[in-house]
């Protein structure tokens, strides 16, 4: 039986574990924190009183690699979300509502009604999009993108959500390779969903269960702090108890973030710029009403967050791009979050209990350097593979590029070149 050393935890981690599994490989799993999941996970917060997410994360169906991780694992129905592809938002500034209304089918009948277009917008508007497909490698979102309605009420919003990265240095290529997977694939493809209860319950703990079955149990709290390399193959792993040493042939996939990435490998180049992203969880029964109130969520023009999803209890926001508020107090962030949900309810109720979550490099920047710097999973190593969403996806950071890179890792190793 072959044997795989996997580091990290984290989605890209347990995607490549059970696709090696899966091939009737033995897999030691190793991770640094306490808990897998890694930047995609949940956790009782025992202020609030409640379990929360690391951050709120949306997904749309036409994450085809993120359903299919879903349904490996036994997960598929732990999503909510409205069930059909409809994103209401809220304009922070006016307080009006309106939804956008995406046909169902690849024919993107719902352009031709205004109704369903994005408002104060025009047909010929969106063949604005087609710019994206011609984007070259240095192309900023802002750069290709014309302003006016659509870019103020959807792309603008769009682009900071999907690439965590500000427009006018974001990355045009990485937009149109969401635009494409999504808007560009019809409706089918646009239905917007997230962990019904928490990120642990729909990826992580079932992920865990399944792997279980396989006999590979993570090794919690077991930081690998760097990689033995002789004769072109990695000879032992160095862990808190010394090298633990390899047998020949034994594979390693190294699913760390990309920072830990470069440490442990000198010379492999990675992405060296990072995005924050803050949520703010509010203790709170009031509820969204009308669209987002069915969707579960809302997005939110011209406010301080980009989307507001509510939960049992809890109104949580997501503040994007968020280096621009480095300098920006959390709970000045929370007034000013607070201050969105006041006009999405149409109250002026107090500020309740929250808990506010920066994570400074959720993201890599979304931006041609990064694009630069990204690995192919084949390092150059023998039996051995990088994997998370930093390396080669062709996506931004996200699940479903973080699962893609397991999955390329594995194969990699599975059918070597
Ligand atoms: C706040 C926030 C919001 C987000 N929103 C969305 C969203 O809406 N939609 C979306 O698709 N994506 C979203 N993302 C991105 C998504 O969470 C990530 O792309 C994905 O989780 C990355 O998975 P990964 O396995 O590549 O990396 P990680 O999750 O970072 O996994 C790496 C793992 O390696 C472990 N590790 C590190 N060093 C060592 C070591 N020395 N030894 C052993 N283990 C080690 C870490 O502890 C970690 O568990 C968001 C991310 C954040 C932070």
């Amino acid at each position: 039986m072959k044997r795989a050393h996997v580091v990290g935890a984290g989605l890209a981690g347990l995607t490549a574990a059970m696709a090696l599994a899966d091939a009737g490989w033995r897999v030691a799993l190793y991770e640094a924190a306490p808990q897998a999941g890694g930047r995609c996970r949940s956790y009782l917060d025992r202020e609030l009183g409640c379990r929360i997410d690391n951050g709120n994360h949306l997904l749309l169906s036409g994450n085809r690699a993120a359903m299919e991780f879903l349904a490996r694992v036994g997960a598929a129905d732990t999503l909510a979300g409205p069930g059909a592809p409809v994103f209401p938002f809220l304009d922070a500034p006016s307080g009006r509502r309106w939804a956008l209304r995406i046909s169902p089918g690849r024919m993107p009948w719902w352009l031709f009604s205004a109704a369903s277009r994005v408002p104060g917008t025009r047909l010929g508007d969106y063949l604005a999009l087609l710019k994206l497909r011609l984007a070259g490698v240095d192309d900023t979102v802002s750069g290709v993108l014309p302003e006016g309605a659509l870019w103020h009420n959807l792309l603008e919003p769009l682009a900071i959500a999907a690439l965590n990265t500000p427009p006018d240095t974001g990355s045009a290529r990485l937009l149109n390779a969401v635009v494409t997977q999504s808007l560009g694939a019809g409706g089918a493809a646009c239905i917007p969903c997230f962990p019904r209860e928490g990120l642990s319950e729909s990826f992580i703990d079932p992920a865990l269960r399944r792997l279980a079955i396989q006999h590979c149990v993570p090794q919690l709290g077991r930081r690998i702090s760097g990689l033995e390399i002789a004769h072109g193959r990695v000879a032992a792993l160095l862990g808190p108890d010394g090298p633990a040493r390899l047998e020949q042939g034994d594979a390693v996939v190294l699913a760390v973030t990309a920072p830990v990435a470069a440490d442990m490998l000198p010379g492999l180049v990675v992405p060296d710029a990072f995005e924050a992203i803050v949520n703010v969880h509010f203790r709170t029964d009031a509820r969204p009403v009308g669209d987002a109130a069915e969707a579960g969520f809302v997005g939110v023009i011209g406010g301080t967050a980009e989307w507001v999803f509510a939960k049992p209890g809890i109104l949580s926001l997501t503040i994007s791009a968020a280096n621009r508020y480095a300098d920006i107090s959390n709970e000045t962030l929370a007034e000013r979050s607070w201050a969105d949900i006041c006009t999405l309810i149409g109250s002026t109720a107090p500020m309740p209990q929250y808990r506010a979550v920066r994570e400074k490099r959720a993201t890599f920047t979304a931006n041609a350097a990064s694009e630069a710097r990204r690995p192919h999973p084949d390092v150059g190593i023998a039996h051995f593979a990088v994997a998370g969403d930093w390396t080669h996806t062709l996506l931004p950071s996200t699940i479903e590029g973080a699962i893609r890179s397991g999955r390329a890792a594995a194969h990699s190793l599975l059918s070597p070149a």
